[in-house]
Order: structure tokens, then C-alpha cells, then sequence
């Protein structure tokens, strides 16, 4: 047991059920917000337009250009948006690309976000923002950024098709499996990171059977939550920093990325976290924590190798200095040779090894 810790909740609302997202306009009143700004992906401007309709006269607007690692420059554009509506909150409706939107916005403006998210990335329970400039990707993290309230509606989920629900499940398992490990753990998140870990082991493979499984997307859902709360309350280590490495200097994909790592980084720190593990042990009802989510990978039928993701294998030995090149915390120390191997066997695709 662990006897020493320190533990911090986050302050937010969640709202959390099927047909939810019909309490918005109560949400954006419980805020003091009269000008309410949506905002969206391309891909969901229709979604975002019904809502904005939805909200009638606090509905101020669409914005709906939301994209990947949160460019300084659409978050200007979205800026003219706030000035010309007046707007005072934003909704992120979708994934972390939008809800990443959001919290750009907020940061520069102190108004108050709504998240309304549409896949299990988790960023609507984080307080970290990550935004590009110039090819270059920055991390910041401030009280302002974390969404004052959150509404998880499984109805906007059942179109996520079904190789992002894969991947972007596994996504969030990595923050739960780091977080049971991490330098600032407490017993709280642990036990939020094995029920995270639990609810998505148990409802992912129903999901790939059946995208439109409303009982297997609630429990992904709930699985997204809790394993949102563990990326928000724990520090990071090894897994993040190199999906990081990946997306950040290769240019891959960020959850399919994730998806292919996990098995492998998980595989590299058990044997230096065994106690830590045992706790995604059970949740995954194996005896190995890297192989059982290997497995589950291959069930849900995620991508598996770095190869089909179109890592050249080149890029193995550049990704790993610039790995030991800023040196962070990890239960297991870094080691040239170790992590080589891992990003060899995860760019083949082959099983996980301690
Ligand atoms: P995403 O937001 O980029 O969405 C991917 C695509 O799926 C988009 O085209 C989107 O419109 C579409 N989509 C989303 N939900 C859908 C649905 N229900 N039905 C149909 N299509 C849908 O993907 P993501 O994986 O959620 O987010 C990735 C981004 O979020 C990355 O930039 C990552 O860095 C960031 N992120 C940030 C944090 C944080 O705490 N700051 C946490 C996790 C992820």
C-alpha cells in the first residue's frame, strides 16, 4: 500500500448520460453564459450547427475549423470569431483536436468551456493544453484551461467509426496504466486507473462487434472519464513522452501512434512497477500487463506495428536520441539499448518484451 502522497481534485462538473446533451442550454445558464460559440471540426459542423440552433437565442455562432495539435493559427481565426459574436463561453463539440480549440481560447480569454466530447481522448479532463507554431509543439498546463463542465452523451459517440474507437481507446488506457505508476500517484487515481483500464478491457471488443452497442459505448465512455481524470492528476512518463517524440518530430498519427506503443511501453516498466501493476493485472485479467494489452489490441483490431503507420524503420535510431536526449522520470531508467528494442519491436510489430 502506498503510505505517502499528495492528492488534488480538479474542479469541474460532469454530466454524465444518454440524451444529456439536451441539457446544454441549462449548462451554459448555469454558467451566466448568454452568447454561447460552438465549435467543431469540419467533419461535425453539422453537428455543431443543429446544437448552436438548439440553444436558441444563447446560441452565438459556429466555428468550425478545428483541427489536429491545436495551430496557433486557426486558434486566431476562432479569436475573430469570439470578438465578432461576443461570445461568453465556448462548447467544444468532438474530439481533443476541438475540445483542444476550446481550451486555447480560454486561455487567452478566461472564458468559461463546455466539452461535449465525441471520442475517448480524454483532453476534456485535463488542464494541459498542447498547441503548434511553426512546426513546433508547445505543452502548458493552467487551472483556466480545464473545461468547467463536461457532458458525456453516449448518442455522440455511435458514429465514431470503428478503427478511431479502437485506437482512441487504447489512447486513454495509456494514461490510466501511467498514471498507476507515475511519480505523483495517490491511491485515489490508482483506483480511477483500474476502473478505467477495466471499463474499456470489457467494452472495447463489443464496440468493434457493434459501433451502435449503446451499452458497450456508455462503459467506453465512463472508460474514457476516469482515464481523462488520470492524464489531468499524474504525471507522464515513458509511454507519453515517446508517442510524443513520434508525433512530434515524425509527424504520426497521434492515437493510432498511442495504440501501437502501449503494449510495448507498458511492457518495458512492469518489471521495475510490479506492485503498481498489479492493479492493471486484474483490470486486464492477465498475468503480463504488455501482452494482455497486446492482445486486446489485436481483438479490437488496432493497428500494430509503426511500419503500417509509415514510420520509415530509419527513424527508430533518431527517435530514440532524441528520447535520452531530455532526460524525465520513469519507473524503469532509459537506456539506449532498451529502447531501441522497444521502438524496434513496436515499428515491426511484434509481441511486447520486458
Ligand atoms: P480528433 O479530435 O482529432 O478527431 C479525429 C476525427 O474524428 C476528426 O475528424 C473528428 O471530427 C472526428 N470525430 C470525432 N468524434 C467523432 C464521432 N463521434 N463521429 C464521427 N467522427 C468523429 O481526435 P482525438 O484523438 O480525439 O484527439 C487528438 C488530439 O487531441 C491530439 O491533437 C492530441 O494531442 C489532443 N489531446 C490533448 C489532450 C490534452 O489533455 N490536452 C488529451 C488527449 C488528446
Amino acid at each position: 500500500m502506498q503510505t505517502e502522497f499528495v492528492y488534488e481534485t480538479l474542479p469541474n462538473r460532469v454530466v454524465f448520460g444518454e440524451g444529456k446533451l439536451e441539457t446544454l442550454g441549462e449548462e451554459v445558464e448555469r454558467l451566466g453564459g448568454k452568447r454561447a460559440l460552438v465549435l467543431s471540426t469540419p467533419q461535425q459542423e453539422d453537428w455543431a450547427r443543429s446544437i448552436c440552433d438548439s440553444l436558441k437565442d444563447r446560441g452565438a455562432g459556429v466555428f468550425s475549423q478545428a483541427t489536429m495539435h491545436t495551430p496557433v493559427s486557426v486558434t486566431e481565426l476562432a479569436m475573430e470569431k469570439v470578438r465578432e459574436t461576443g461570445a461568453d463561453v465556448v462548447i467544444g463539440l468532438g474530439g481533443g483536436s476541438t475540445i483542444g480549440l476550446g481550451k486555447a481560447i480560454a486561455v487567452r480569454t478566461g472564458l468559461p468551456q463546455i466539452a461535449v466530447p465525441t471520442t475517448y481522448a480524454g483532453s476534456e479532463m485535463t488542464p494541459i493544453l498542447g498547441q503548434t507554431e511553426n512546426g513546433i509543439k508547445t505543452t502548458m498546463k493552467k487551472p483556466v484551461i480545464q473545461p468547467r463542465t463536461v457532458i458525456y452523451d453516449v448518442n455522440l459517440t455511435l458514429t465514431l467509426p470503428v478503427g478511431l474507437s479502437a485506437t482512441s481507446g487504447l489512447n486513454a488506457m495509456a494514461h490510466a496504466v501511467e498514471a498507476l505508476y507515475a511519480q505523483d500517484r495517490n491511491p485515489v487515481i490508482s483506483l480511477i486507473a483500474e476502473d478505467g483500464i477495466r471499463a474499456f478491457a470489457q467494452s472495447l471488443p463489443g464496440v468493434i462487434q457493434n459501433p451502435k452497442d449503446k451499452a458497450a459505448r456508455a462503459q467506453a465512455q465512463y472508460g474514457a472519464w476516469l482515464c481523462g481524470i488520470c492524464l489531468g492528476s499524474a504525471g507522464m512518463a515513458l509511454h507519453h513522452k515517446l508517442c510524443h517524440v513520434l508525433g512530434g518530430s515524425f509527424d504520426m498519427p497521434h492515437a493510432e501512434t498511442h495504440a501501437v506503443m502501449l503494449p510495448h511501453t507498458a511492457a518495458y516498466n512492469e518489471p521495475a512497477a510490479q506492485e503498481a501493476m498489479e492493479r492493471a493485472r486484474r483490470a486486464l485479467g492477465t498475468e503480463h500487463v504488455g501482452l494482455g494489452l497486446w492482445e486486446l489490441a489485436q481483438r479490437v483490431q488496432a493497428p500494430m506495428s509503426l511500419k503500417e503507420l509509415g514510420l520509415p524503420e530509419s527513424a527508430i535510431e533518431k527517435a530514440t536520441e532524441i528520447a535520452l536526449k531530455n532526460p524525465y522520470w520513469n519507473p524503469r531508467p532509459l537506456e539506449a539499448d532498451g529502447l531501441r528494442a522497444l521502438l524496434r519491436r513496436a515499428w515491426a510489430g511484434e509481441p511486447p518484451q520486458a
